[in-house]
């Protein structure tokens, strides 16, 4: 077993970008709209709009459990979001799928009008049982899975079942997810399983899916026009380019709406495994590219070079409960003047002393409603009294600093 602790994208080894980014070498840029292009099985009208209408790349935060910590639908809306990313298996555990389903699904039920992705959860409980393998067993049509004294089974059918009664605009395959440094035999396990489980969760999409004719053996030749849900596929495959293929082959064959990059994503130094990203964003057709996990700034850069337009992290989330607040440097004089090379952005540690007086917004570039109305001394009061309204508004500037980053990517 690996000792390193699985723990997508964090801020304990910053690195820099070290390339341009969008002047040279990104076919994908010159036609943005065609970007995010759907695949066989298509977007719901809303992923449509969020995902099709807009040029360029979209970063969705994290809403777990279905709230993305401190801040509401009208809070999201305001910065700019346009997707949230929650997790079909927490979701499963509480408040459970059927109670979701039965005041009206997702949607109806977070106030959130924008896309919702929901992840399988397969990542969470592969990370929980890399950590502690008595809590549960990876069998060839399941995951027999324990926490808390709750046994639970997380099925392909099953995962895909939940997914549609939360009424997710993109659902997520389950795969079987692997860490880079394990060896080529458990990788080749894991494609297998991630392909066989792929298959199994399109069936049951197909089965269930409105649009959809029931049972269709042709479904490759007849993609529905309008489908209530996409479905997107999870290429995984470690560090092995082969792997990475047949994996993407395979998945690609069965007509999934976009793709995912499946596993963890950076090394044993917290560096990203650029290598790999590249060659599984060239496997991929055009269309969604889904950097999953993938949320430094400057990771995001990276991969936006190597074609990748769709994000999630709980880095701005996090940090801002944190008290970090990520501000672009101080020598751009408007969001139009970002430019993406080397060291663009730092953050401010709200708590330091040094704001305990400083009468300015976080960011003088900033657009959010917190730069519009509040101090860094303020928000250093509201930090060191322990005050909700903190968190709140420091999530609302990072989540804002991360839509700024995506529009400059398509200005
Ligand atoms: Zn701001």
């Amino acid at each position: 077993m690996n000792s390193v602790k699985i723990q997508r994208d964090g801020f304990a080894d910053l690195f820099s970008a070290e390339s341009s980014l969008l002047t040279q070498n990104n076919s994908q840029s010159a036609s943005p709209r065609a970007e995010f292009h759907a695949g066989a099985c298509g977007f719901s009208a809303r992923a449509e709009r969020s995902l099709v209408d807009f040029a360029g790349p979209a970063f969705f935060p994290d809403g777990t459990r279905g709230v993305v910590r401190c801040v509401d639908a009208a809070d999201l809306a305001a910065c700019g979001v346009r997707g949230i990313v929650m997790n079909a298996y927490h979701l499963m555990s509480k408040p459970g799928a059927q109670v979701i389903k039965s005041v009206g699904g997702l949607h109806a039920f977070t106030g959130w009008d924008g896309v919702i992705v929901t992840d399988s959860g397969g990542f969470q409980v592969f990370s929980l049982l890399r950590e502690n393998a008595s809590m549960g067993e990876v069998r060839p049509n399941e995951i027999i899975f324990r926490r808390d004294g709750k046994k639970t089974i997380l099925s392909p059918e099953k995962c895909i079942q939940s997914q549609l009664a939360y009424g997710a605009d993109i659902l997520m395959t389950l795969d079987h997810c692997t860490h880079p440094t394990d060896p080529y035999d458990v990788q080749a396990r894991a494609v297998d399983t991630t392909i066989r489980w792929g298959r199994k969760c399109m069936d049951e999409y197909l089965k269930n899916s409105r649009g959809l004719r029931h049972g269709t053996p042709a479904r490759r030749a007849k993609p529905p026009l309008t489908p209530e849900h996409g479905i997107f596929g999870i290429i995984q495959g470690g560090n092995e380019k082969k792997l990475r293929r047949e994996c993407a082959e395979a998945l690609i064959e069965m007509g999934f709406s976009g793709f995912g990059f499946g596993g963890w994503p950076l090394d044993e130094k917290g560096r990203l495994t650029e290598e790999i990203l590249a060659h599984t964003a060239e496997l991929m057709p055009t269309g969604v590219k889904y950097a999953m996990g993938i949320g430094k700034p400057e990771n995001i850069v990276a991969c936006v070079k190597m074609g990748y337009n769709l994000f999630d992290c709980v880095i701005p989330t996090r940090e801002a409960r944190h008290n970090r607040l990520y501000v672009f440097n101080e020598e751009f004089e408007s969001a139009r003047d970002i430019e993406l090379d080397g060291n663009f952005y730092k953050y401010h540690y709200i708590l330091d002393d040094e704001y305990r007086r400083d009468s300015r917004p976080i960011s003088r570039i900033c657009d959010c409603h917190t730069c519009q109305n509040y101090s860094r001394a303020y928000l250093r009061h509201l930090a060191s009294i322990g005050d909700g309204l903190a968190n709140r508004l420091a999530t609302i500037h990072n989540l804002r600093f991360y839509t700024m980053l995506m529009e400059r990517f398509r200005s």
